[in-house]
């Protein structure tokens, strides 16, 4: 079945700019373009297994198991592509990731896909060294901007980093053992969890920044923006303590597990090849379908409502949309007050990612920080066919008064704040104004944790609820939206199992 699909497609997401094009949205070619957008084979009374909604990584890795364990399942997305916040589009034969990017062996759900699907060995890097200029620039507050050897500048963030994260005396070796088990665990009491949950980011460099000269705290303070995409008040001490558990408890593990190592192929193949297995084991599906709402309707059967008036009925439902989009689907009965409390809270990151082509190689070796600043981070990664650099640059949430899309001149002005260069296009998707997101990766403000994280990834009658939101480890990673369509399909199965055994002539008796 897979043969009759096509390869790629163009998206209608992301935008791409340049000085005699100007903005412009969409058209992109992608192989996670889904076309023909729908394939569904049963008749419209039929009741399924399980009715996903959502093709992120989370989504897509449920429907994949679910199906390729022999159940009926349908999934629902309102995009033209699967991935959701991951995904890559192929222009001037160069592979732009336009959301998540980098993969580690150190993320097991991830690593296990890549070697499923033969792309563990076909890693690239991101900066190489060798080219032009090979160093980093600090432009900061307002000191004049200098150059620093990359080695200068990891130490430089090191120290700040580790003075900030070290609240326990161990580098969060105390109070964070297991990341992925991080509020109930052997070694750790819940309280003391709580304690350091309630903190913000903001409290910690409060008790701190005494510590640090200037040029360090303004280091360490863009750090904690990119790392949150919100602002200090409002991003939660734990979530970077829980991101320092997950490197191992070690700063100079940072880059080697979040910012070096990219797929070939680009996301997309991955999520490509994620789906293409669960469509020749029997996957029906229908992309540019968004839904409205889910309604359980009996024990055993639930209503499923799309945006364009169709029902499609399910035994169970595994909703994998993000937190900040729950609050848009209409659910009957109604979720919990708890949960309802956190859908309408959400999460904090508003960041910017913004790719951009720069006249020569010499950038591909270069890396920046310039705080304050629309863009605070840049990073050299790879050089084009053309032969210019390929800058991947990260900001933090600046809604108010910058939307990429709306205003390039400030995307270039930030750029020039680094360095001089001479930028020939920019390329990047707005996960902000993106109605299938409304926000990028997750991050928690404080307390957050303590109070909805359970609730969020409880069950509601028979709708189960997967997303990288709210994973246990990998939080906002690639890894953990996996590690929540594995659970959330593990679950499903099981109990779809047991009903079916439940309901087999003799079953009473043999139960
Ligand atoms: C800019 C950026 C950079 C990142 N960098 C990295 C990185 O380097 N490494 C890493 O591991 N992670 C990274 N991440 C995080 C990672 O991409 C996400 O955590 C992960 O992809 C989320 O997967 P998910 O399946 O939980 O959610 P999503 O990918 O958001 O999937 C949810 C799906 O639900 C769909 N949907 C929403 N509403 C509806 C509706 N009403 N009806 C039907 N469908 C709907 C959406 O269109 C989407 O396809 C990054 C994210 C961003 C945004």
């Amino acid at each position: 079945m897979s043969e009759m699909l096509a390869h790629s497609g163009t998206t209608r997401d992301g935008f791409s700019w340049t000085s005699s094009n100007g903005m412009k949205k969409g058209n992109f070619t992608s192989k996670g373009v889904i076309s023909p957008s729908e394939r569904i084979r049963s008749p419209g009374d039929f009741v399924y297994d399980t009715i996903v909604v959502g093709a992120g990584y989370a989504g897509l890795s449920s429907a994949r198991d679910l199906t390729n364990a022999g159940r009926k399942v349908l999934l629902l997305e309102g995009r033209d592509r699967v991935g959701g916040r991951t995904f890559t589009i192929k222009e001037d034969g160069f592979n732009y990731e336009m959301g998540g990017t980098w993969v580690s062996h150190c993320q097991p759900h991830t690593f296990r896909e890549l070697l499923r699907y033969n792309m563990d060995k076909d890693l690239i890097k991101t900066r190489e060294s060798g080219h032009a200029n090979d160093y980093y620039t600090f432009a900061l507050s307002d000191a004049p901007a200098r150059h620093v050897s990359h080695e200068e500048a990891a130490a430089s963030a090191a120290k700040g980093w580790n003075l900030f994260i070290n609240v326990d005396g161990a580098y969060g070796r105390k109070i964070c053992p297991l990341p992925h088990q991080q509020l109930e665990n052997v070694q750790v009491d819940r309280k003391e969890v709580e304690k350091w949950d309630s903190y913000s980011c903001w409290d910690r460099f409060e008790e701190m920044k005494s510590q640090l000269n200037k040029e360090e705290s303004d280091l360490l303070l863009s750090l904690l923006l990119m790392i949150s995409g919100g602002n200090l008040h409002n991003s939660s001490l734990w979530d970077m303590i829980r991101s320092q558990a997950l490197v191992n408890h070690e700063f100079n593990n940072f880059e080697d597990i979040w910012f070096l190592y990219k797929l070939r192929e680009g996301q997309s193949a991955l999520a490509r090849n994620i789906f293409n297995d669960a469509v020749s084991n029997g996957l029906e599906y229908a992309f540019q379908t968004p839904v409205s709402g889910i309604k359980q309707v009996s024990n055993n059967l639930n209503h499923v409502s799309t945006r364009d008036g169709r029902i499609y009925q399910a035994r169970k439902v595994i909703c994998a949309v993000p937190l900040n989009i729950l609050k848009h689907l209409n659910f009957e009965p109604s979720l919990s007050p708890l949960r309802q409390e956190a859908v309408e809270a959400g999460h904090i990151n508003y960041m910017t990612k913004i790719h951009a082509v720069v006249k020569g190689s010499g950038m591909a070796s270069w890396n920046g920080v310039c705080y304050p600043n629309n863009i605070l981070y840049a990073y050299g990664d790879g050089v084009l066919p053309s032969g210019d650099a390929h800058l991947v640059c990260f900001g933090t949430d600046e809604r108010p008064h910058f939307v990429p899309e709306r205003d390039p001149a400030k995307i270039l002005s930030a750029l020039q704040n680094f360095h001089p260069m001479e930028v020939k296009k920019l390329v990047f998707h707005n996960w902000n104004t993106d109605p299938y997101s409304q926000a990028g990766p997750c991050f928690w403000p404080p307390g957050f944790m303590t109070k909805y994280q359970e609730e969020l990834q409880s069950r509601h009658k028979n709708v189960f609820f997967a997303s990288a939101d709210w994973a246990n480890g990998w939080r906002a990673f690639i890894d953990g939206a996996l590690e929540q369509g594995f659970l959330n399909a593990q679950n499903v199965l099981n109990e779809l199992r047991q009903e079916d055994k439940a309901t087999l002539p003799g079953a009473r008796s043999s139960l």
